[in-house]
């Protein structure tokens, strides 16, 4: 794995100050957003691209509002955003859009990308790896409610904190979905 780590740069936002750090890994371009320098124990969030409920603020989902919850936490706390640059579950963006199509027509967020031909779930964890060695960080509290992220990360977990989010009626499906068939701890 061929990874380049940009400078840390200072970056204020609507919830605080934070610094950033760039880590490349082919053409996907990760980022690091954090408070504080890193510690043991991290408080950690992993988070996947998701333009859409990140950018657009979309209610078919809940990244935007699991984003905005990280970014308050370690502000108040302390800790770390893993911004992974792997958008719609690893799907891409113009996938998502054909899945979000279908999702139009009565399928599932799962039925949606079987049809296309993916797994409900193509993310992976890998560089996160790579990172946390690149902090020195061996000990962390994840928010998270994934239990991939959670299984992949077991020996490093101290701690589990639940995000918590209130449903609206364009998500309630999506998230007793993430519940039900991919074992979320909503
Ligand atoms: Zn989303």
């Amino acid at each position: 794995m061929q990874i380049q780590i940009s400078n840390p740069a200072y970056l204020p936002t609507k919830w605080g100050d934070f610094t950033i750090q760039s880590f490349k890994e082919n053409e996907k371009e990760h980022l690091c957003v954090f408070k504080n320098k890193p510690k043991n124990t991290l408080n950690l969030r992993i988070h996947s691209e998701c333009l859409t409920g990140d950018a657009l603020r979309s209610l078919k989902c809940d990244c935007g509002e699991q984003l905005d919850f990280s970014l308050q936490y370690m502000q108040k706390y302390g800790g770390m955003i893993i911004y992974l640059r792997q958008e719609g579950r690893g799907i891409g963006l113009f996938n998502k859009v054909n899945a979000y199509a279908l999702q139009d027509k009565g399928l599932d967020t799962i039925e949606a990308n079987h049809q296309l031909g993916f797994k409900a779930d193509e993310r992976s964890y890998e560089i996160v790896e790579f990172i946390l060695k690149h902090y020195g960080i061996t000990q962390i509290n994840l928010l998270s409610n994934n239990p991939e992220k959670l299984n992949f990360l077991n020996e490093k977990i101290v701690l589990r904190i639940p995000i918590i989010i209130t449903p609206n009626r364009f998500n309630t499906q999506y998230l007793s979905i993430k519940q039900s068939q991919m074992g979320h701890l909503l």
